[in-house]
């Protein structure tokens, strides 16, 4: 019987804030509550609750040694650099870490300056994802994004030079985006040689503005021509295409890698999700997603900030393992496959026979790998475990 081992172990810490909602963000994102000396009250409560949280939560590390720290959002560029270091510092002394650490925060170009970005640096982040989406003032204009091409390229350029390590994020596929234009976007991202980009198709979800009143997309032949001329820009320009929207010239995303090895992960913040491996068996937890609740359910006696607590079971662990890590590319291996989910390989194989007949799939003695055609079609491969 193959043993469920303890995976590396990340921690996310979320902060929920924006400017403004983009009309496409299915995040758990909230509209900044208030300017001024009330909005840095109220950032700094919050930032009690998440210590607070960090705090109970640590001892679920089990003694390993975190791999990576994540700042998400919602916007976290919104706090002021005091704030960061606070958080990264308060994790740091609760938590085991490995020496060389990714410490990663997302930024957004209408909220950072060269003078804040160099306080990030400073409070311990090094690693900085910065959200541009687009270098097109029309298309950021679609998106409703709260900066202009101008703002994007003047924070490229500051956080080239004090992030030896940062991503861009860029969209493709958006309102009336010709592969022509999504492709010169592409280009012209590139021309800042970011060590990794994150580089993506606008999805509609549904409860979202974008998802209940469509704009009008690219049609399906549009966006293959964008991704086919994409890759080959990309790959041209000496990125390697590791998962499915990331691409790297450097090293790939230890904290996003973890996620897609099913590696476990310590969250705080609301709405944050927590993925354990303890005693054989994989636990959950989901918090409260609107900040206020949150810091109640943390700060008031009685409360939780705990929206949802489960053990994944048997029958959800094979998917959601092939959820996460069919979306890189590198192989699976018997023993990381075994250590994982606790599983026999064979009965991976025994799964995913008729996907291998039908040459999505390819095994060896000790491996799984998607063949070419089966990396577009990890979808149809999910839908058989649901
Ligand atoms: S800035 Fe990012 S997190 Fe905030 S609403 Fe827009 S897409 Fe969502």
């Amino acid at each position: 019987m193959s043993q469920l081992q303890p995976p590396s172990l990340s921690l996310y810490i979320h902060l929920p804030w924006c400017i403004r909602k983009c009309p496409y963000c299915d995040f758990n994102s909230f509209r900044v509550p208030a300017a001024g000396t009330a909005g840095r009250q109220y950032f700094a409560a919050y930032t009690e609750a998440l210590l607070r949280e960090l705090e109970s939560e640590a001892g679920e590390s089990g003694g390993r040694k975190i791999v990576s720290i994540y700042l998400g959002g919602g916007t976290p560029s919104l706090f002021p650099p005091e704030e960061i270091r606070r958080i990264i510092g308060t994790a740091r002394n609760l938590l085991a870490t490995v020496p060389d650490i990714e410490i990663s925060m997302e930024a957004n170009p209408g909220t950072v300056t060269p003078d804040t970005l160099a306080g990030y640096r400073e409070a311990g982040v090094n690693r900085l994802s910065l959200g541009i989406q687009s270098l097109n003032e029309v298309f950021l204009r679609r998106l409703c994004r709260i900066h202009s091409r101008e703002e994007a390229i003047r924070a490229i350029s500051a956080v080239r030079e004090i992030f030896p390590n940062f991503n861009l994020d860029l969209m493709h596929s958006l309102p009336g985006q010709s592969a022509s234009e999504a492709l010169s976007d592409l280009s012209e991202a590139l021309s800042f040689n970011p060590p990794h980009l994150s580089w993506y198709q606008l999805t509609l979800e549904e409860n979202t503005p974008f998802g209940q009143n469509p704009p009008a997309l690219p049609s399906e032949e549009v966006s293959e021509e964008i991704c086919l001329e994409g890759f080959r820009i990309l790959e041209c320009a000496g990125y390697t295409h590791y998962e499915v929207s990331a691409f790297t010239r450097e090293r790939p995303c230890i904290h996003n890698s973890n996620y897609w090895k099913f590696g476990d992960y310590l969250a705080v913040g609301a709405g944050a999700h927590s993925k354990i491996s303890m005693e054989g068996r994989i636990v959950r937890k989901a918090r409260l997603e609107n900040p206020e609740d949150y810091i109640r359910g943390l700060m008031e006696p009685g409360k939780s900030c705990i929206r949802e607590k489960r053990i994944v079971s048997p029958e959800e662990l094979l998917f959601e393992y092939l959820l996460n890590r069919l979306r890189l590319f590198e192989p699976i291996s018997a023993p990381e496959f075994e250590a994982g989910t606790g599983l026999p390989f064979a009965e991976l194989r025994e799964r995913l026979r008729s996907f291998e007949e039908d040459g999505l799939v390819k095994f060896t003695e000790d491996a799984l790998a998607l063949t070419a055609r089966g990396t577009s079609f990890v979808n149809t491969i999910l839908a058989d475990f649901l």
